[in-house]
């Protein structure tokens, strides 16, 4: 039996991904600043505390064979590009994974799973909304257009020094927008298909929701099951990455918001406003995971996006029934 830290387990993937270990026989510690803000994590031991206080990584990385990182400071567009947070994003991050190694190696940790994002690819590559580029690459020469992105990059390359210096093992993932059940959904951290079932949700049949922009910027949005089974696939594997786990099935914004009113059954307008936005266009690049694990996410969005409408709906009656 394994014993396994995974940080950031009060959020969405982290939640998810300490039932899935557990599940597989796993001994799981579960470590966040905040309980989860909708289950409780089914974790041998919860520990509430901050990553970012050396003396917390330091006791929570004892006795343990396998990290997975993904504490994190972030939220959707809306607070990732906006630069209010930019300070905070890349101090808080970075220290979370400076101390995560620097502890993690120290106590005898042998593999460190790493959560990276596609926003670490370059803004250049990604104007075309028809034709963005996105393989494991094409992230040099760098040029993120989030400083949340220039984070993720610095810490893969983090991991990978350890990995070249230390001997540990390291297997890093670059997540494609995952979404799914159990995330936040409302406030300003949600990201893009949390947001649209929110707002397809709160509004009777006939009405109008807002939209970001023009609505015609592509994204693709990976199922949590389908991003977990990646995760676990890369762990197992003798390949360390950097790899894409992300859907390759491209969508408007505009797209996505018609497949969440087919979800809920409503015809629904569209007002366009201003609003931050990212790159234009960004899907995720999947030759590297098929040839390397001979595994790609192939689920439709709409199978995935279903299932959270019905979750995101339900919080909606449940908040709507508590302020009546
Ligand atoms: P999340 O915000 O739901 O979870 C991150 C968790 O980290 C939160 O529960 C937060 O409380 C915790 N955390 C932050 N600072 C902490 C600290 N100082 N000490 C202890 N815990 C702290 O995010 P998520 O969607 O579950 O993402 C998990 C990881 O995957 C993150 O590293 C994120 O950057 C990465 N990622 C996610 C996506 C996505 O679409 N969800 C895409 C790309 C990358």
């Amino acid at each position: 039996m394994k014993r396994i830290l995974v940080n950031g387990a009060g959020g969405f993937i982290g939640g998810h991904l300490v039932k899935w270990l557990r599940a597989e026989g796993n001994w799981v510690r579960a470590v966040d600043i905040k309980r989860h803000d909708f289950v409780e994590p089914p974790a041998d031991e919860f520990i509430l505390g901050d990553l970012r206080e050396q003396k917390v990584v330091r006791d929570v990385v004892q006795g343990i064979d396998e990290v997975y990182q993904l504490a994190a400071h972030m939220g959707g567009a809306g607070y990732l590009f906006t630069g209010e947070h930019d300070a905070d994003v890349l101090h808080n991050s970075a220290t979370i994974n400076l101390n995560t190694l620097h502890s993690g190696v120290r106590s005898g940790v042998k593999k460190f799973f790493y959560s990276s994002s596609a926003c670490i690819y370059p803004e250049y590559n990604q104007m075309d909304p028809d034709n963005p580029k996105c393989s494991e690459e094409s992230a040099y020469p760098a040029a993120p257009d989030s400083e949340y992105g220039w984070e993720k990059l610095f810490s893969e390359r983090l991991y990978m020094s350890y990995m070249r210096n230390y001997g540990v093992q390291v297997r890093i993932a670059r997540f494609h927008n995952i979404f799914g059940p159990e995330g936040t959904w409302r406030g300003g951290k949600e990201k893009a298909p949390a947001a649209m079932c929110r707002k397809v949700a709160e509004t009777p049949d006939g009405g109008e929701i807002e939209i970001w922009g023009d609505g015609k910027q592509t994204r693709s949005f990976l199922y949590i099951d389908e991003c977990l089974e990646g995760v676990r696939r890369l762990m197992e594997s003798d390949f360390t990455g950097p790899v894409n786990i992300g859907s390759d099935e491209k969508v408007t914004i505009n797209r996505l918001a018609e497949m969440a009113m087919e979800a809920a059954g409503k015809k629904l307008s569209v007002r366009h406003i201003p609003g931050p936005l990212g790159v234009r266009g960004r899907n995720s690049d999947n030759k590297l995971i098929r040839a390397k694990l001979g595994w790609g996410p192939s689920r439709p969005l709409s199978e995935g996006l279903a299932k959270t409408y019905a979750w995101i709906s339900a919080q909606v009656e449940k908040t709507a029934a508590v302020s009546a």
